[in-house]
């Protein structure tokens, strides 16, 4: 099964899907860039859907302005499925004072847990300490639930911080077989997330390296692919820092030497400037109008279609 805002899904159904965007995201790493109007991410959405997707990834994890009840709400208007994220950011979008640096591996783990299992928190602002009881957001009535655990580390450096992360996040999928989206700066410290992860019982297949394309090298990519770990392309429309052009060169190198059936797509606009919805550009709907169509053209549709249809659920299948 995979676990949507809506609840259970079987994986035959999730459809065309997009494995990392925000409808909703504050941190104090992107000040001005606040995702947190209802009504204009579900503009967005709608923009999303009519692009071509059927599914979503909601890659916000704990505590940077996550809202459940408001994604089961969007889902539940547009039809656009999600999948809601748990887990921790990397450290930097964190205030100093925020309250989970104090948490142990056992009380974070308790969290990511209770959100696939039991139900997200209303809202996350509201948590003091793992211990106290919390308003579980519901909607028509059932819990709305996370369905990926997702990580996050440093430019060649995972502190102490993220590495509690990671150990919770593989207790966690341990006790839910949910995979984990884990955020990579440049790609960089790759197989050693991969090598912390296993140890502690995560298979690589169950595992999305975050933004892998930020180091657009088809060799580290093959590498990873061939422990089985996932490959999230999503650094699209950025061509202050990489053209597009350089991108489909990557996914057609990787797609001959027979990775495609790891690799994984969504845009990670994430920014409000970014949004068409918030009055800036290009949207949500550049990967399906604008990106698409280019790499169909490249590698063809039965590769694309794989990206986008069994790769992702494959990977969101809770594998218990
Ligand atoms: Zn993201």
């Amino acid at each position: 099964m995979i676990r949507t805002v809506l609840g259970d899904l079987d994986p035959a159904q999730l459809g065309t899907t997009n494995t990392h965007e925000h409808l909703f995201q504050v941190s104090p790493l992107l000040p001005g860039d606040e995702l947190d109007d209802e009504q204009r991410s579900g503009e967005e959405a709608r923009m999303l859907r009519d692009s071509g997707f059927a599914a979503m990834i909601d890659a916000t994890p704990y505590g940077l302005g996550r809202d459940p009840e408001a994604l089961a709400r969007i889902s539940a208007a547009t039809g656009l499925r999600i999948v809601a994220t748990t887990g921790r950011h990397r450290e930097a979008h964190y205030a100093a004072e925020h309250p989970t640096r104090q948490w142990s591996v056992e009380q974070l783990t308790e969290l990511f847990v209770h959100d696939i299992t039991r139900g997200m928190p209303v809202a996350d602002a509201a948590v003091e300490s793992a211990s106290e009881q919390q308003a579980v957001a519901v909607h028509d009535g059932s819990p709305v639930r996370a369905g990926i655990l997702k990580g996050g580390i440093d430019y060649w450096h995972i502190s102490g911080f993220e590495r509690t992360t990671l150990l919770a996040l593989a207790a966690a999928h341990r006790r839910t077989g949910a995979a984990i989206m884990v955020h990579l700066e440049f790609c960089t410290g790759a197989h050693e997330v991969l090598d912390l992860l296993a140890a502690e019982g995560v298979p690589s297949n169950r595992v999305l390296l975050a933004h892998a394309d930020r180091d657009p090298d088809a060799g580290l990519h093959t590498s990873l692919a061939e422990r089985g770990a996932f490959l999230g392309y999503d650094g699209f429309a950025r061509p202050r820092t990489r053209s597009d052009a350089e991108l489909l060169d990557l996914t057609a190198e990787v797609v001959s030497r027979g990775a495609g059936d790891r690799v994984v797509l969504g845009g990670d606009v994430a920014r409000r400037t970014r949004y068409i919805a918030y009055g800036g550009m290009p949207g949500l709907a550049f990967l399906g109008t604008r990106y698409l169509p280019r790499l169909r053209a490249l590698v063809g549709d039965g590769a694309v279609d794989r990206m986008l249809v069994a790769n992702p659920a494959r990977l969101l299948t809770l594998s218990h």
